[in-house]
């Protein structure tokens, strides 16, 4: 059976809300003068206002994926060995590599023995999934933080080789790059099991009897008889 509903009866100064309306009103104020103070204030802002782009730029994660970069070893030298992999890993077909090999007196601009002689990626038909960053076994390509991406030509968009350095240079002088990744320690699969001899076939069951014994069939015909008479 439902619950009667019991009306409560409230005081008058309940019902007219007056001191809950002089809360509110409270909070509103707070929050007017503490924006008011802070839009005079210099520099970033420090509280959740608008801020105040490009003047203002909010950090960024180191785990953005933004533009794209190939990154140079310690020495230098180019990481990339024009393998391929993140082209094949890219969902939207956008990368293109030409591998190629040092030429002679260029050895030491390279970390592999072979390169990429042209490495294209087509940023108009990135999704920025990070794939190819995931692909590449030599952490040559990443996704760094860059964002402004406006460009005033579709040949612009282009990335070639020479632009993704830059913005790997870019990124290193701005103290941008990205942490290297931890290396996940790789499992040895299970031993597989010694295989065991297939199980004989089960003896095949025995066809119901439908033979009775001879004596047996004797006696039932018999019955048989005396029914009849
Ligand atoms: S981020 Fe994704 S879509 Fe963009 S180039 Fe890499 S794999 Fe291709
Ligand atoms: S960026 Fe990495 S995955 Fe792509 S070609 Fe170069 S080494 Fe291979």
């Amino acid at each position: 059976m439902p619950k009667p509903v019991v009306k409560k009866e409230y005081p008058l100064s309940v019902r007219i809300y007056l001191w809950e309306i002089i809360k509110g009103l409270g909070i509103t104020w707070r929050h007017f003068v503490k924006n008011i103070r802070y839009s005079f204030r210099k520099g970033p802002h420090t509280v959740p206002t608008t801020w105040q782009y490009p003047e203002d730029r909010r950090p960024i994660s180191p785990n953005f994926r933004g533009a794209h970069m190939l990154q140079l070893n310690e020495k230098g030298q180019e990481l990339c060995v024009g393998c391929g992999m993140c082209a094949k890993a890219c969902p939207a077909k956008c990368i293109t590599v030409k591998r190629g090999k040092p030429a002679d007196g260029e050895e030491d601009r390279y970390a592999g023995k072979t390169m990429c002689e042209e490495f294209t990626i087509d940023m108009l038909r990135c999704i920025f999934c990070g794939f190819c960053e995931e692909a590449c076994p030599k952490n040559a390509i990443v996704l760094g933080q860059g964002h402004e991406l406006a460009e005033y030509t579709m040949e612009a968009c282009i990335y070639d080789k020479a632009k993704l350095i830059a913005n790997f240079e870019e990124a290193k002088a701005a103290g941008k790059l990205k942490p290297k990744p931890k290396k996940v320690p790789v499992e040895a699969p299970p031993k597989a099991e010694a295989k065991k001899p297939a199980a004989k076939p089960a003896a095949k069951a025995a066809p119901k009897a439908d033979k009775a014994k001879p004596a047996e069939k004797a006696d039932a015909k018999k019955e048989g008889e005396d029914s009849k008479e």
